[in-house]
């Protein structure tokens, strides 16, 4: 489905991306753990168009997207929820998540409106709320609902545990695996890299810019260079 071939991003003299390539398989959950500043996420940033890689190539369902501006990649399924939730705070709930669906104009939209209320429950108790007014973890279920609302093929979620207590952290996760279930391919960037590779089926290992390790999760979860470097043993 997505297919990242040796692609190579600078911010001015920082060479933030080297030579990077994966893939992506549909109905898959892939994960991305790496390292405070190892490039995740201006990896998911340059798929989505934020970021043009200098070269290389990406292509998503069989078209090449690299350089592409942000919103023709959207119309193509490839959706992006950013670090950060970046929730319009004084916009509604509703209106946040209609936003999602701002380059959309079939049928469907309320139909999945429905069933991101059916999925996020608080949201629907709050649809009114200013969604600046919502706690951290009804921000970060905003954000995904939002995501939902462009109706993807390919979902990025750029750290969507940050900041979240535990209890909430196991929840957005069983979340992800329940998107992932009813459909939606997931490229998951993560710090928690335990709970990361726990619900990826495969994942990439990327430090200062470059892949390092990469295969199947339970796998990488098992070695010791992983478990010394990532999962705190
Ligand atoms: P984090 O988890 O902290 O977000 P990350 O793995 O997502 O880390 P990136 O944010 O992609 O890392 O940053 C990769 C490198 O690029 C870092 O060295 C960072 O300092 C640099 N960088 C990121 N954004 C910019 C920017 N706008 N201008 C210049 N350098 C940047």
């Amino acid at each position: 489905m997505l297919k990242v071939d040796n692609i190579n991003v600078y911010y001015g003299a920082i060479h933030a991306l080297k030579g990077v390539s994966l893939t992506v398989n549909q109905g898959e959950i892939v994960s991305l753990i790496g390292a405070n500043g190892a490039g995740k996420s201006t990896l998911l940033k340059t798929l989505s168009g934020l970021l043009k890689p200098k070269n290389g190539g990406i292509e998503f369902l069989g078209k090449s997207i690299a350089g592409q501006a942000a919103q023709s990649i959207v119309k193509q399924g490839l959706i992006h929820c950013p670090e950060g939730r970046r929730v319009f705070a004084n916009m509604s709930v509703e209106e946040n998540l209609e936003l999602g669906a701002y380059l959309r104009n079939d049928k469907d939209i309320k139909t999945d409106l429905e069933n991101v209320y059916e999925r996020f429950p608080r949201l629907l108790e709050r649809r009114k709320q200013q969604a600046g007014t919502l706690s951290g973890g009804e921000q970060q279920m905003l954000a995904i609902g939002r995501a939902l609302m462009a109706s993807p093929e390919l979902l990025l979620l750029d750290e969507p545990s940050m900041g979240l207590a535990p209890l909430l952290v196991q929840e957005i996760f069983n979340i992800i695996q329940e998107i992932n279930r009813t459909g939606t391919t997931v490229l998951l960037v993560e710090q928690n890299a335990n709970q990361a590779l726990k619900i990826a089926h495969r994942a990439y290992v990327l430090e200062t810019g470059k892949i390092v390790l990469s295969g199947n999760a339970a796998e990488l979860a098992a070695s010791e260079e992983v478990k010394k470097a990532y999962l705190g043993a």
